[in-house]
């Protein structure tokens, strides 16, 4: 099945839709009707539709590489802060405990829930975090007009690893948790929570803002060179 980056770049150059020409009087194939048509300027935020199915085509600018950039750099900051401080602080009967992040994983994997304990690991700490950290190698260069080793794969591996991060399911579970807690302990939420709130926040607001044409605009304005790879 092709994507629209293939149309946009594919390997080889012999047919005209190949040529990296400038983003307007290019020519798109409709992915449900395979009508080509010829690219248009869009202005910020609209939509291109097939004249043929309606289907869309493509989006306008969502968002500039600083912006993205922006966004990033705060999640990465506040992913630490997540990470390294407690969820909450419990107390019951006098005995005061917390927990981190990787803590929680851990007592799952204690009470004899490895699968889970992989599955919350994952979705909340180790991809997010493979997300976020990919994100800043591929945007930082290309900010800089650089284009750094390895641009296709990398970026192949965050459309991947994208719908794994369930972060915000997590929260609305520990919240629950914590809420019920509140019956029988004393909780006192961590900095980590309201870390990871901020971090859901900006995380979804980068995702919603993220346009995979947007990011091959900005490899192409750093001077990418497709013919290499
Ligand atoms: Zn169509």
């Amino acid at each position: 099945m092709n994507t629209s980056t293939d149309h946009l770049h594919p390997h080889a150059s012999a047919t005209p839709i190949a040529e990296p020409a400038e983003s307007a009087g290019r020519l798109i194939a409709c992915r449900d009707c395979d009508l080509l048509q010829q690219e248009v300027r869009l202005a910020r935020h609209a939509d291109a539709h097939c004249v043929r199915c309606g289907a869309r085509l493509y989006r306008g600018t969502r968002t500039g590489l600083t912006t993205m950039l922006s966004l990033m750099a705060g999640c990465a900051v506040l992913m630490v802060v997540a990470n390294l401080f407690p969820i909450a602080l419990i107390e019951v009967q006098g005995a005061w405990s917390q927990t981190t992040l990787a803590g929680a994983s851990l007592a799952l994997w204690q009470n004899g829930r490895p699968l889970v304990a992989i599955a919350v690991g994952a979705t909340t700490i180790a991809l997010p975090a493979l997300e976020v950290a990919l994100l800043l190698y591929l945007l930082i260069p290309l900010r800089l007009k650089r284009v750094p080793p390895g641009l296709p794969m990398a970026f192949r591996l965050v459309l991947l690893v994208h719908p794994w991060s369930m972060m915000e399911i997590f929260l609305l579970g520990v919240l629950v948790t914590l809420v019920k807690l509140g019956d029988l302990a004393t909780v006192v939420p961590g900095a980590s929570l309201w870390a990871f709130c901020g971090l859901i926040v900006l995380f979804t607001m980068a995702a919603s803002s993220f346009s995979v044409r947007d990011f091959w605009r900005w490899a192409d304005s750093a001077g990418a060179d497709w013919e290499g790879d």
